[in-house]
């Protein structure tokens, strides 16, 4: 918050304590309404109002955007810059601990064993992965360490992903590329907290993802890591039965959308499916949590500050969207302009002083 004025600071620490249903059970009766306003869905408003301006920002103002080179195409850009500027990228290659000399991050260790030297250490790995698996406990201040561990992050989800002979299923409740809906008394007994599905037809906005007449679309909900977790045996390692509880799973999410998109499951010519495991091992996320710190008014204030780009160990500074406590401009635009923000530390603009 450099740059403001105390009073709008603290403004802005007001409202990010703030849980946004309080406001709204004093405004509206409705609870769809207030739900609505408070979750931009039909799930009990839980965010700060500091997060729920932001997302309302977002949504209505700054608008929703699509890469034209799709998701992958950014970090295909990025490869390409560096690997042009004569850098070397080591891809599928784990960090499996930051190096710190008199306090300060000098280098990285590969889990193959090689040790990287570097002035400056950039993570882009979870920050609680990035301060409490990386470093050596000892480095890292005991209040930090503790703020950290005790702060919480969103939850994680169960998504199924479908390639569909788009003309076998009725869209008639179609109204957008993403349509929200919640199925009476949740969608599969006590296997999800929340009933509400969130579809998306992946496609209209990349139609390269599917051949002509066909289209993809992604159905997620949220699950809790721990209903996930007894499946894990070891990184990318699962119980025998893992892939049928997966299947099993996705079934029963088809069947639910099916309510809404008649035809869906006869329309299916590929599935496949990401528990919280998979977003732990294949998108190494602490707990396979999705989008950043928990957005409650109960989570602001156990971190410190709202950017944690530069972390409390000399040299190294995190980026990402968990370097961020609000998602300011939503996920992967966030992570962004953190990454932005990082290389400004590293490399200042000609008129600021060096760090
Ligand atoms: C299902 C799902 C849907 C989403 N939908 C959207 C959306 O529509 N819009 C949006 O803006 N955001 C969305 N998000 C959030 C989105 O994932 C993030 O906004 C974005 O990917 C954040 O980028 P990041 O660089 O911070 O993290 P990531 O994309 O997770 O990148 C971190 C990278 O670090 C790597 N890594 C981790 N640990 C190590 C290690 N020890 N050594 C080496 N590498 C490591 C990981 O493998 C990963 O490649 C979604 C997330 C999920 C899971």
């Amino acid at each position: 918050m450099a740059g403001l004025s105390p009073e709008k600071a603290a403004s802005i620490e007001r409202l990010a304590e703030s849980p946004c249903a309080e406001r709204l059970d004093a405004l509206f009766r409705m609870d769809p309404l207030k739900n609505f306003l408070g979750s931009q869905g039909t799930s009990r408003p839980e965010m700060s109002m500091l997060n729920l301006a932001l997302m309302w920002r977002v949504m209505s103002e700054v608008g929703i955007w699509f890469p034209s080179c799709g998701v992958h195409g950014l970090a295909g850009r990025l490869l390409d810059a560096i690997r042009s500027a004569g850098g070397d990228v080591r891809l599928s290659t784990s960090v499996s601990g930051i190096i710190i000399d008199k306090g300060a991050a000098v280098g990285v260790r590969t889990a193959t064993g090689d040790v990287l030297a570097a002035e400056w250490i950039i993570s882009s790995a979870d920050y609680k992965k990035t301060i409490l698996e990386l470093l050596p406990p000892e480095s890292v201040p005991p209040e930090h360490r503790e703020r950290v561990l005790l702060a919480p992050y969103t939850g994680s989800e169960f998504c199924v992903y479908l390639g569909l002979d788009r003309s076998a299923v009725d869209w008639s409740r179609w109204r957008a590329d993403h349509l929200y809906f919640r199925t009476p008394g949740g969608w599969t007994g006590d296997d999800f907290e929340d009933g509400e599905i969130e579809a998306c037809r992946w496609s209209d906005n990349f139609p390269a993802a599917a051949p002509p007449g066909k289209c993809v679309v992604i159905l997620r909900a949220p699950y809790p890591y721990e209903k996930a977790a007894s499946w894990r045996t070891g990184e990318k390692a699962r119980a025998v039965g893992y892939l049928e509880f997966k299947e099993r799973l996705a079934r029963r999410m088809i069947a639910a959308a099916e309510a809404v998109l008649p035809g869906l499951s006869g329309a299916i010519e590929s599935m496949e499916a990401a528990t919280p495991l998979t977003y732990r091992d294949w998108g190494g996320r602490t707990r396979g949590s999705i989008a950043g710190w928990a957005w409650t008014a109960e989570a602001a204030g156990k971190l410190r500050s709202r950017l944690l780009i530069r972390t409390p160990i000399r040299g190294l500074l995190a980026v990402g969207i968990y370097s961020a406590t609000e998602l300011f401009l939503g996920g992967v635009p966030a992570a962004l302009r953190t990454a932005e923000l990082a290389a400004e530390a590293v490399c200042p603009p000609r008129d600021q002083p060096q760090m």
